[in-house]
């Protein structure tokens, strides 16, 4: 069966699923967006696509970006980057601040919100304008250059930001933020608001599925070692503290965000992302990951 017959299978069966979760409010911008859509966008690195749904839509990529700037920081800093922030799932809300302050200012891991904080720190201290470095690296994987901010996103995002700055504050009394912090938050809260669809983010996470090279330049953006080492990270640590249940279930690397958008990708074949509103109680499109879930069982293909 095609790709594109399976997708449109799984998108007609997974109706049932809307209702039963809640679509980001904590800003007004994600709080008006309608739930009950859903985008589904398939990718393979020999050139096959298959696509359902609102699968041009543009929404929130959210924490998603945090996937982009870490792999812009492991490639500057290699393995010094792992003296900053660590490598273990948190098993606690991606915004927690009490784990923080247990381990002296050094985030778990890049995914949670401290560890993204101190990914960013490495881009300011890196680039003279590094939210345009950000946006360039995904307009150039995505293959389209009018990608861009949402402001109205990231301006609702530092006005409402007050976890953020208390983890950026905290950073820096550890010494582990080395910029100005409303440098790093201004960066961090930018990258969050970037809005892209389904289509463009299956194809700007295709390079992970190709270990760290850019599939349609042939760069080598990570080396291969770096791309495993970044795979392994979204394995365990990218879907927040449910990152065991979304291996469990679906058996692929990949990254959420709260805009309710999903990418992951099968190292080697492909990438694909999924975007539907509602959330669960961890942050992680509800029909997103059974989508995902169904992806993996009817293809029969998952990374074990
Ligand atoms: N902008 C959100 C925050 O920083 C992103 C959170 C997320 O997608 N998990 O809290």
């Amino acid at each position: 069966m095609s790709h594109q017959h399976i997708i449109e299978g799984i998108y007609s069966d997974v109706q049932p699923f809307f209702g039963r979760g809640k679509v980001a409010d904590y800003i007004p911008a994600l709080a008006r967006v309608r739930p009950d859509q859903l985008g589904i966008a398939l990718q393979t690195l020999d050139g096959q696509t298959a696509v359902a749904g609102d699968s041009e839509i543009r929404f929130s990529i959210q924490s998603i970006s945090k996937t982009f700037t870490l792999a812009l920081a492991f490639a500057l800093e290699g393995n010094d980057l792992w003296k900053r922030v660590g490598v273990e799932p948190s098993g606690n809300p991606f915004n927690s601040l009490v784990q923080l302050e247990f381990e002296n200012g050094k985030p778990r891991n890049p995914f949670i919100n401290a560890g993204a904080l101190v990914v960013t720190d490495v881009l300011c201290r890196h680039y003279d304008d590094p939210k345009s470095v950000i946006l360039n690296l995904i307009r150039s994987l995505a293959g389209s250059d009018d990608i861009s901010f949402d402001e109205e996103v990231a301006a609702s995002e530092k006005a409402t930001g007050f976890r953020n700055q208390s983890l950026a504050w905290f950073l820096k009394s550890c010494g582990n933020l080395h910029s100005d912090v409303d440098t790093v938050l201004d960066v961090y809260f930018h990258q969050c608001s970037i809005a892209m669809n389904c289509r463009e983010l299956s194809r700007a996470f295709l390079f992970l599925a190709n270990h760290g090279v850019h599939p349609y330049t042939g760069e080598a953006m990570l080396t291969r070692s770096q791309a495993k080492r970044l795979n392994a990270i979204l394995l365990t640590c990218g879907f927040y503290d449910q990152a065991g249940e979304f291996a469990f279930r679906v058996g692929m690397p990949g990254k959420s965000g709260v805009g309710g958008g999903v990418a992951a990708f099968i190292p080697g074949e492909l990438a694909v992302a999924v975007w539907s509103p509602e959330l669960n109680e961890h942050g992680n499109s509800v029909v997103g990951m059974q989508v995902l879930e169904w992806f993996t069982t009817r293809t029969g293909r998952s990374i074990f």
